[in-house]
């Protein structure tokens, strides 16, 4: 049915109590799902451009609904964050990255997506330090992925937080590099480890030269502060000898893998040949 204009309010008030009850409801089932055991992590690789050897992987959460199959974490990852439920969950995250991240070789690291609500949790700290140490993986091999959004208020407490994570001798990335409004000034504010340069600017790299200036300078800001550059996103093979030829560091996306499960990473290592 159409609406005719006039009677837009009776039209429009059921189509945002359907919205709105399909909300509450996927609230209730994340609500469960932990419980329920309905969270895996898939684990997606990042090679080294100078080696062409796997370094690392990002770990990125899938819920498989008993109904609705796989949601995507752009789905659910944005109501956990408003309800909360992103502190537990995110938990459950660092906590199995860690203990997945153990069986692999020493020389790769596991990446984990923190959100701003867990940055604002007093627990972070604790139960990040706790995963390592019950898990018995080397701080170093762990790294923490946070978005400008993380940093939007730039307060003390914030810092405070991202010098006591840096303590315990992990590293941390800048995710999604470019996207914000003051990225050069978090460089300033904290020393990061790691660039993740945002996939936006690698789609468009093999059309736009606005794009390869960007990552250009990009790469050498890395460089002069001394951090790794990760470009996301990379799909074909043009894309990454295009950032190869700009100089950043690493690189990850579907032409080097899709995310796997966890034991597929052990599998893709093997053909590898990683000791
Ligand atoms: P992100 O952190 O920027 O993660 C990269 C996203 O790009 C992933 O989507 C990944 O599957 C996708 N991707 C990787 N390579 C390619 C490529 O070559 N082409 C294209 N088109 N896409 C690629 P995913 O797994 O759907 O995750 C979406 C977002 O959800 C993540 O963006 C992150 O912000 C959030 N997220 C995922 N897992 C977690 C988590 O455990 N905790 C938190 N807080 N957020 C998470
Ligand atoms: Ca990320
Ligand atoms: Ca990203
Ligand atoms: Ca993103």
């Amino acid at each position: 049915a159409k609406a005719d204009g006039r009677d837009t309010f009776r039209f429009f008030e059921p189509v945002m109590d359907e919205r709105l009850r399909a909300r509450r409801e996927l609230e209730l089932d994340l609500r469960k799902a932990l419980a329920l055991r309905q969270f895996e992590l898939h684990f997606q690789p990042q090679m080294n451009l100078s080696t062409d050897r796997l370094v690392g992987c990002e770990a990125l959460i899938r819920w498989r609904h008993p109904t609705r199959g796989m949601v995507s974490p752009a789905e659910f990852i944005p109501l956990a964050e408003e309800t909360g439920l992103i502190v537990p969950i995110g938990e459950w995250v660092v906590r199995t990255a860690c203990r997945e991240a153990v069986l692999w070789p020493e020389s790769l690291s596991v990446a984990v997506n923190l959100s701003p609500a867990q940055f604002k949790s007093r627990k972070l700290v604790e139960v990040v330090a706790s995963a390592l140490s019950s898990s018995g993986l080397a701080p170093r091999r762990l790294e923490l992925e946070i978005t400008e959004g993380v940093l939007l208020q730039e307060n003390e407490a914030n810092l405070a937080t991202l010098h006591a994570l840096r303590d315990l001798g992990l590293r941390i990335s800048m995710d999604d590099f470019g996207t914000g409004y003051s990225s050069l000034n978090y460089l300033r504010s904290f020393p990061f480890d790691k660039i993740k340069i945002d996939r936006s600017f690698v789609a468009d790299i093999s059309t736009k030269p606005d794009c390869v200036a960007i990552i250009r300078a990009i790469a050498s800001l890395g460089l002069s502060f001394g951090m790794t550059t990760v470009a996301e996103g990379v799909e074909t093979a043009d894309q990454m000898r295009r950032i190869r030829d700009e100089g950043c560091t690493d690189v990850q996306g579907y032409l080097i893998s899709r995310p796997v499960p966890a034991p597929d990473i052990l599998r893709l290592l093997d053909r590898q040949g990683a000791a």
